[in-house]
């Protein structure tokens, strides 16, 4: 089944609707499942840009776009000062939801508009079971929407991040137990449908205990991915949850997903890198035929 037909089948639900909602129908052919346990409530939020030369949520699709319309921020960092830039807008926030993936895994989403909370069901449909029960051990708060990550000289109005600490400024959410997602990645990608970035954080989330590791590589692609710098975060593991982010687009059925997952002569997204990505725990042991066979080399 092509996943035009899928999207076709939505079925958006709240708490105690869901029962009597789902058909066997919308069973069989893997409905878009998401199951509101609150109303939508309008809150202002930031919506961060990494290229304030392009539209935000503010410019009318038709109307001007300009510098001005993103908000600057300057922080002061240790490599010297460096700006920010965002837009504040009013959305309609949902506190908790849950997205059902695969039939039968719930991943809890708070902070979303129904719009992010479809990018984050068509972003989870790319990846395996396994991961995502991991996910759910790991992180069994889910995912937490936000307009920053980090603190003082780390806050960033774009990326994820697991945090490995409670913020004090949430007293509702340990963010230990969560993915944090940024209004801004999920704004950045949202042409292709899907959100990147909380690729990206599931990948560090099975770096955890080594599903996804650098020990399959060949030493001189280890040795390049981990001195890659992919954003102000300097990690050296950064390269290699971007290859995991990469190599689950690069297994999509959409064609343009596929694209952004594939490029020769980048390192995080070529063969070579794919093929030691195959070599590693999260795509042998914990993968069934079926889902090994999605991650094949294509044409
Ligand atoms: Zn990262």
């Amino acid at each position: 089944m092509s996943e035009h037909q899928v999207r076709a089948q939505q079925v958006r639900v709240t708490e105690d609707e869901l029962i009597v909602e789902l058909s066997e129908e919308d069973r069989e052919v893997q409905a878009m499942i998401i199951i509101e346990s609150d109303h939508p409530q309008e809150v202002q939020i930031r919506v961060g840009t990494r290229n304030p030369r392009l539209p935000g949520p503010l410019d009318s699709p038709r109307g001007p776009v300009g510098r001005s319309r993103w908000t600057r921020e300057r922080i002061r960092t240790r490599r010297g000062p460096i700006t920010l830039y965002y837009q504040e807008i009013t959305a309609r926030i949902i506190e908790n939801a849950r997205i059902r993936v695969h039939g039968d895994i719930d991943i809890p989403c708070h902070r979303a508009t129904r719009e992010h909370l479809t990018l984050l069901e068509a972003t989870f449909r790319l990846v395996p079971p396994s991961h995502l029960r991991l996910v759910n051990q790991r992180k069994p708060q889910g995912f937490l929407l936000s307009n920053t990550t980090g603190r003082g000289a780390n806050i960033s109005y774009m990326g994820g991040l697991n945090p490995r600490v409670d913020y004090r400024s949430t007293p509702h959410y340990n963010e230990t137990q969560l993915i944090l997602i940024t209004y801004g990645a999920l704004w950045e990608n949202r042409d292709l449908g899907i959100c990147p970035t909380v690729l990206h954080e599931i990948g560090h989330v099975l770096t955890h205990r080594g599903e996804i590791n650098y020990s399959h590589f060949p030493e001189e692609r280890r040795r390049q991915l981990a001195g890659t710098r992919t954003s102000r975060n300097p990690g050296a593991l950064e390269a290699l949850c971007n290859a995991y982010m990469y190599f689950l687009c690069y297994a999509s059925s959409s064609p343009d997903v596929q694209a952004y997952g594939n490029r020769a002569g980048d390192i995080q997204r070529d063969r070579v890198t794919r093929d030691a990505l195959r070599r590693c725990p999260a795509f042998t042991r914990l993968l069934d035929e079926t889902w090994r066979s999605r991650f094949a080399e294509r044409g």
